[in-house]
């Protein structure tokens, strides 16, 4: 995607000049590995379910601007109350209403790249400086007292667990510690948490810390990306302003019917998410057997893999054998590195078998 037009340029305030429109270096592709979904697909019993809800949904009424069923079954879930939910137009949205609420000039972000760029878009867009705690340049972890400092004087951290792209967690006891240093708000973005090792959530924190945040999303492991649904849980006061910032009805009625059929059905997902955890056990294994390929530990739906000449694979890859996966060569950190989005084993292997012999070529 183009950036911005000088005509553009020249009419607009200076945070929204320093902008460039996402692109997620989408192509049509044979085999989709670039944006971290879930490429099991709805499972057919669920699919069913939903269906059948939209179809008895009625379209010609404004949807309930809050969400409030799909709330209590969230609540439900989660073992909060429905005070403690905010339901969102994917997580982007609630990320967006997070910085709406809490950021802004004068106030100050602090997060852990490399890390999901959405963060820092939100946060040129609204005027939010941000202070950046950089992860460890050969693990990616945090220096959890580097962090605790810099947390200090923040209006919001935000720790990303597990991390897109590195797929490192921050222990539930660190963020405990963040909370309790931190005099702002704390949000750790669980969107892959469904993924992780169990006891990896910060679920558990929410009762004793009314500063954090907890972001999760229906686009991963429930198969929702196309329909755009996810939920914050945090303390009422803090649902509250994120409900006084929001669009009213983001959520649309097909969305909000998706999502309670997906909830209700949520355990059917538990194979597929057990499966995606051993792919990628596997994946990462057979990769590592390449030459030249350093692959990083998981515990997303994704590998961070850095290999010779990783931007030509890249397009190799795309252009002579119709697989996409995700480019962090250019990234400050992530030199010569690619997100891989863990597939069903046929997708794995038709990727570990092209990178091998593209490898082989270029090296
Ligand atoms: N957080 C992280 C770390 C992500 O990677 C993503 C999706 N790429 C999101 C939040 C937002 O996902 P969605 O808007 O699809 O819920």
């Amino acid at each position: 995607m183009a950036g911005l037009s000088k005509r553009i340029l020249s009419l607009v305030r200076d945070d929204v000049a320093a902008l460039s429109p996402y692109d997620p270096n989408f192509t049509p592709c044979k085999i989709n590995l670039s944006a971290n979904e879930n490429t099991y697909g709805m499972p057919p019993k669920v699919r069913a379910a939903i269906d059948a809800a939209i179809a008895a949904t009625p379209t010609n009424r404004y949807p309930d601007p809050m969400s409030n069923e799909l709330r209590d079954q969230i609540a439900t879930w989660h073992h909060v109350r429905r005070e403690n939910v905010c339901v969102g137009n994917g997580g982007d949205e609630l990320l967006f209403n997070f910085f709406l609420a809490f950021g802004g000039p004068g106030k100050r972000l602090v997060d852990c790249p490399p890390t999901f760029t959405v963060y820092d878009i939100y946060s040129k867009m609204l005027g939010t400086s941000v202070v950046r705690c950089w992860r460890d340049e050969e693990t990616f972890d945090i220096d959890v007292n580097a962090l605790l400092l810099m947390a200090r004087k923040a209006d919001m951290v935000i720790v990303t667990s597990p991390n897109n792209p590195t797929g490192n967690v921050m222990a539930p006891e660190d963020v405990a510690r963040l909370c309790e240093t931190c005099p702002g708000i704390v949000l750790v973005d669980e969107a892959y948490i469904e993924f992780a090792d169990g006891g990896c959530s910060c679920e558990g924190l929410l009762a004793d810390y009314d500063n954090l945040v907890i972001l999760h999303t229906y686009s991963k492991a429930f198969c929702l990306a196309g329909v755009r649904v996810g939920y914050v849980l945090a303390a009422s006061d803090v649902i509250d302003v994120l409900g006084a910032v929001r669009q009213p009805y983001t959520a649309d009625v097909f969305a909000q019917a998706a999502a309670q059929a997906v909830t209700s059905l949520r355990g059917v997902f538990t194979p597929t998410i057990n499966r995606i955890r051993s792919e990628r056990a596997r994946l990462a294994e057979a990769l590592s057997g390449l030459e030249g390929m350093q692959v990083w530990p998981s515990q997303g739906n994704f590998l961070l893999a850095r290999m010779p000449e990783a931007a030509i694979v890249r397009a190799r890859l795309r252009d002579e054998r119709s697989i996409l996966v995700r480019d962090f060569s250019s990234t400050q950190g992530l030199e010569n590195c690619l997100r891989i989005t863990v597939g069903t084993p046929e997708e794995n292997d038709e990727l570990v078998a092209a990178i091998g012999s593209i490898l082989r070529e270029v090296v």
